[in-house]
Order: structure tokens, then sequence, then C-alpha cells
């Protein structure tokens, strides 16, 4: 049936790191996912695998040991995760957050980390933004790292923070000039790669966060931790433009893993409305259950014209910025649509671990939060994109 056509602009490569990533992925089926959502584990053994497949390095140059490789072959790679039931969840942040690191870090932090981090001797998985008083509100965000000779002292508190517990290097965003003090309100903010193995125990605090979905999550407190100040990237109080240019990139890669997670959810009810018999027939004989199957497919075909779109634009280095959160919204509202269908499709089974569609519907729903909201995305296209006015 369609939805297993590929899509028609994907070259020998893409396909090739498609078919590949695929095979891996059936080493890790639903039983492997469903015992690590129950215990709320991390996947080490499937990230352990994609590293050492390289996949997680496609981003990275290949003088520093990755493929050097553009947002294409990354989002071919995060869909075909999602697309076979996986919860790539685990490990997408390396391949977002390796921007701001590539474009804004000095030569020497990119040869100290980029080459470890390709090789899979170091995990760069967590991304400290988000705070439990600001929120979206990034600007307002109260972390701050205060210059004190060749070190910056850190203080503060991070919430959501993503596989911290798993992770060996974190982005942080936090504040270096008093928001009072700026001349502009985008500034005064810094990124930092910070060497959690040596932080933690020594003002550095992890918790974790038990969510509806196996996301890892922790809460990360910051009480007197000294950095190095060569873990500054780029330049001080510039940090906030640095983590909006990697956010296009974000955007289009979580989209790609919402088309991934639409056509799971509708090869799962097809199939299901196909063998499913009740009252003497299939089930997919009604239109009644036809119909949303067949709207959820239409709109994931639809918003998966505009991620393409984003890629495009991205790889090509042309401003991508609309196209990357229109993806985003389009994708990952297709997806929840698509996880809604299918749990209808399976009527009460639906409900059942085994089936792994109760578990693919609670961390689909996510997309239309993190990393940016729907709202959020509507805000921009309303300002950014149609010219009206500022509403924050
Ligand atoms: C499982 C999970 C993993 C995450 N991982 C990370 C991570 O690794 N690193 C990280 O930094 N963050 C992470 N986050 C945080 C995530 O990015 C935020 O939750 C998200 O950006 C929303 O921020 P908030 O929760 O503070 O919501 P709030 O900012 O409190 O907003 C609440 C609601 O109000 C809406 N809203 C707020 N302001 C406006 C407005 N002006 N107009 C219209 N609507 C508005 C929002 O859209 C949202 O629906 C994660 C979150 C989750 C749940």
């Amino acid at each position: 049936m369609s939805t297993t056509v590929e899509p028609q602009n994907d070259d020998d490569e893409i396909q090739s790191i498609r078919d590949a990533v695929r095979a891996l992925c059936m080493d890790y089926p639903g039983e492997y996912w469903r015992e690590k959502d129950r215990e709320r584990a991390y996947p080490t053994e499937f990230v352990q695998t994609l590293t050492e497949k390289g996949f997680l390095a496609v981003l990275i140059p290949e003088e520093y040991g990755g493929s050097g490789l553009g947002i294409k072959a990354a989002a071919a790679i995060l869909e075909e995760i999602q697309r076979s039931g996986a919860n790539g969840g685990g490990c997408h942040a390396q391949m977002y957050t390796m921007g701001t690191l590539l474009r804004h870090g000095s030569q020497a932090q990119k040869e100290k980390w980029l080459p470890q981090i390709a090789s899979g001797a170091l995990r760069l998985q967590a991304f400290g933004v988000t705070e439990p008083t600001s929120g979206t509100d990034t600007l307002s965000l109260r972390t701050t790292a205060t210059r004190k000779g060749d070190k910056f002292i850190v203080n503060g508190q991070k919430v959501w923070t993503s596989r911290a517990e798993h992770s060996d290097l974190m982005l942080l965003l936090a504040r270096t000039t008093p928001k009072e003090d700026v001349a502009k309100k985008s500034l005064g903010l810094s990124v930092f790669l910070v060497d959690m193995r040596e932080a933690v125990g020594n003002g550095l605090t992890i918790q974790p966060l038990r969510a509806m979905i196996n996301h890892a999550a922790t809460e990360v407190f910051f009480d007197d931790l000294e950095i190095p100040a060569d873990s500054l990237i780029g330049e001080v109080d510039q940090g906030f433009r640095y983590i909006l240019d990697g956010m296009n990139a974000e955007r289009t890669l979580i989209a790609a893993e919402c088309i991934g997670d639409a056509r799971w959810f509708i090869e799962k009810a097809t199939n299901y409305a196909n063998e499913r018999h009740v009252f003497g027939r299939a089930i997919g004989q009604n239109q009644g259950i036809q119909f949303p199957i067949a709207k959820a497919y239409a709109a994931t075909e639809a918003a998966n014209l505009m991620v393409d779109k984003a890629i495009r634009l991205f790889d090509a280095g042309a401003p991508a910025g609309e196209a990357a959160n229109m993806a985003k919204m389009l994708a990952s509202e297709a997806a929840w649509e698509a996880a809604n269908v299918c749990l209808q499709t399976h009527g009460g089974f639906g409900f059942a671990e085994e089936y792994d569609v109760e578990r693919k519907f609670r961390e689909t729903r996510l997309y239309q939060i993190a990393p940016i909201s729907t709202n959020l995305i509507l805000s921009y296209i309303a300002e950014h994109v149609l010219g009206l006015p500022r509403s924050f």
C-alpha cells in the first residue's frame, strides 16, 4: 500500500541510510520499548548501536570523525526510528544541539569535543534551557553564570532537562549580564558546554522527574558550580542568538520524527482494520473506520511536503524559519491525528500495552508542547511571517 512509498526525492545515499536504520531497528522490537517504558529506563543498547553505526554523527564533519551530511540525512534517520515503533527521544538531541558547537564553537573546542562525540566516547544529549519559573519566556531565565578569574560560577535550576543522567555533556543557557543592564533584551545570555562528569556532586545535582512518557526527564540544580572559562561557546552575552540559530534544525528534525510516528500509526491502524473482524466482516470495510485513516494519511503526506521544504531550504543555507516552524506544527498535528485514529481503530485493544499504540500515543503527544508549543509557532507565523502586531 502507498504508506510504504518513499519520498520521491530521496537519492541512493539517503535510501541506503533509511534501509540500514530500518534493519537496525528490527533488533529493537515493541517488547524492548515496552520494557523501557514500564521501567522508565534509558535505551542504552539502542543508543549505543546507533552510535557505533555512526548514525548519531551524521552531522559532524568528516575531519572530526563524522559523516559530514546534511539535515536531510539526519531527518531520514529520525523518521525511520519513529516509524519502526521506537522512541528516538533517548538520542535525538545530539543531532540538533550539535549545530551550536559546530557553528559557534572555537577551533579548539571542536577539536577537543567533536571527535569524542563522533566516536561515542562522550554523549552530548542534554540541553538545559527551560526553567520552572520562566517557561517559554526564555529571556526571563534566572540561572546565572558569573565570571571569576578563569572560571564561571553557575547558580540556578533547570527543569525538563532530558537525558541529563545519561549524557556526559550539557549545552547550557545561562544569564551572564543582568536583564536590566543589557542594551537589547535578547542580549545577556551565554551558552556553555558543561562537562557533567566533573560537575555532578561538585555543584551539579540531577534529579529524575517521572513523567507521562519515558524521556529520561530530570530537574537540574546548580549550586556554585565552577566551570572552566573555556566552556563558553562563542561570545559572552550572545547565547540567545546561537540557540535561536539552532532552532530551525531542531524543529525540522522533530517534524521528521512526527512524520515517522504518523506513518507508524497509519500502518498499524490499516493492518488492524484489515485483520479485525466484527459483525462477520473486517472493521476496515466500514467507512466510519476507513475515512479517518484516509484523512490522517492525507494530512501526513501534506505535512511531509512542508518537512521536505524545510529540509531543502536548511541544507541550501536559505532562510528556513517559516518552513521549519510550519513543518513542526503540521507534522506534530498529523501525528496526533493519526495516533487518535489508530487508538479508535483498535477499540479496547488500543489500551493494551502489548499493541504499543497507547505508548506511542503518549509519546507523540509531546511534540505539540516540546521543544516549542504550537501557540508559540502560531505566534511566530502571525508576527514574523504575516506582519501582525507583536503580542508579547
Ligand atoms: C518530556 C519533556 C522533555 C523536555 N525536554 C527538554 C529539554 O531537554 N531541555 C529543555 O530545555 N526543555 C525541555 N522541555 C521543556 C519544553 O521545551 C517546555 O515544556 C516547553 O517549551 C513549554 O514550556 P513550559 O512547559 O514552561 O510552558 P509555559 O511556558 O508555562 O506555557 C504553558 C502553556 O501556555 C502557552 N503560552 C505561554 N505563553 C503564551 C503566549 N504568549 N501566547 C499563547 N500561549 C502561550 C504555551 O503554549 C503552553 O501551552 C521538555 C518538556 C517535556 C514535557
